[in-house]
């Protein structure tokens, strides 16, 4: 059996661990020219489940690894005013990880050497009347598999051509992802696992990504093939505003001077935490989720994580649901391997679960949108 993935985000690589660590043979085609091409790292949080995918499909060999890159997530998420003054408390979080997106997708590449390509994005596909399929990539190339999987992200070239009428709504207003060296003086801000300061006009989501290791000294140590960036502990924060910055920015320098006016008279914790934002690494985001499909006919084509189900960062469960599609399809394709299923049995299994699973998270995002917006 040939598998072929469009994507080498964090679902798509993932899934492509778990293969071959089945025996699976697999191709990847990523559209990005390189693992470096573009800002990468952010936190996410993931949760047991989540994580216990994760751990399914990375080999044994690089799980000691990934406990050193990833970082506590616990105790209460807060909410305090401007001022820093708390005034309610979200209920803690328990047994989560702080990962850094950046750190995981390099970590996921261990070992997958040329089944990686980057640089070649898939265009479209078209099913072959021997039951197989052809991927078309942008460069003229194409090449022929059992299956392809379009883990290919929110704007997904698969999901176009296999759902032509799937929707995909940008959330209205505009949020700006930061990211702040963690220093003593900032650490205070997250006490546990998150901050939310609501103001009047901005609310401002603020998360800690420590790492138990510095990555690149614990790969060196802890499995010396790997190459992990030189990356370090920080503060991530999202700004929602209700509306545009307008005339819009360009470079950050200047979003982030925008944005310190609306901090006047802010804690000047939160004003030195907008104000020392890393310049390479923050930038104006587009939030995004797409809206509910029923199942498809299955065919030799099928999707996994953001192409499908893409959700609000106030799911915390994008890539959680990402990892857990990929373990799923891995178990499902490890059968078909072993001669225990029928390939289309075993991949409209996968959709029926993966489709209930993505969209109760994209919904319950939805539902906690609120909490995150602005109180005016
Ligand atoms: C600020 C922020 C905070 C978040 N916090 C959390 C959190 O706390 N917990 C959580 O679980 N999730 C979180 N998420 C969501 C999570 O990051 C995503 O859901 C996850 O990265 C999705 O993984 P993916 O592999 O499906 O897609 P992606 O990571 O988007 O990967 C898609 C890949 O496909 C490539 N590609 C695109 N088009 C093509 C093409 N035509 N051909 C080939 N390649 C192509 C892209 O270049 C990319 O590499 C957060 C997201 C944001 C923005």
């Amino acid at each position: 059996m040939k598998v072929l993935v469009a994507g080498a985000g964090i679902g798509g690589l993932c899934l492509a661990q778990g293969l071959v660590r089945a025996g699976i043979d697999v191709r990847v085609f990523e559209r990005e020219p390189g693992p470096d091409s573009r800002y990468q790292g952010f936190r996410i949080g993931l949760d047991e489940p989540g994580l216990a995918a994760l751990r399914e499909c990375l080999p044994h060999r690089l799980h000691g690894l990934l406990e050193a890159v990833t970082g506590p997530l616990a105790g209460e998420r807060r909410v305090v005013d401007q001022q820093l003054n708390e005034v309610r408390r979200l209920g803690a979080a328990s047994g989560g990880t702080a990962a850094d997106r950046h750190v995981l997708r390099q970590l996921l590449l261990a070992g997958l050497g040329d089944r990686v390509e980057f640089g070649r994005a898939v265009a479209g596909y078209q099913q072959r009347a021997d039951g197989r399929v052809e991927a078309r990539l942008t460069d003229g190339g194409s090449a022929v598999g059992d299956l392809l999987v379009g883990a290919d992200g929110v704007g997904s070239a698969v999901r176009r051509q296999l759902l032509p009428g799937a929707e995909v709504t940008a959330l209205p207003g505009n949020a700006l992802l930061g990211r702040t060296p963690l220093t003593e003086p900032l650490s205070g801000l997250v006490p546990g696992a998150g901050t939310l300061v609501r103001g009047a006009d901005l609310s401002l989501l603020i998360g800690r990504m420590e790492f138990r290791r510095p990555p690149r000294l614990a790969a060196a140590e802890l499995a010396p093939e790997v190459e992990l960036p030189d990356a370090h502990s920080y503060l991530r924060w999202v700004a929602m505003l209700p509306e545009p910055l307008s005339p819009e920015p360009g470079a950050w320098a200047e979003v982030r001077d925008r944005l310190l006016e609306l901090f006047d008279g802010w804690h000047p914790d939160l004003v030195e935490l907008v104000r020392r934002s890393d310049v390479g690494n923050s930038s104006p985001l587009t939030i995004r989720y797409a809206e509910p499909v029923p199942h498809w006919g299955t065919g030799p084509v099928t999707l996994l994580g953001d192409a499908i189900h893409a959700m609000p960062p106030s799911a915390g469960q994008g890539a959680n649901t990402a990892f857990r599609d990929a373990a799923l399809l891995c178990r499902s394709l490890t059968a078909v391997h072993r001669g225990e299923a029928e390939l289309a049995a075993a991949v409209e299994e996968y959709e029926l679960r993966m489709l209930e699973r993505g969209f109760a998270a994209v919904a319950e995002g939805l539902a906690r949108l609120a909490e995150f917006t602005p109180a005016r």
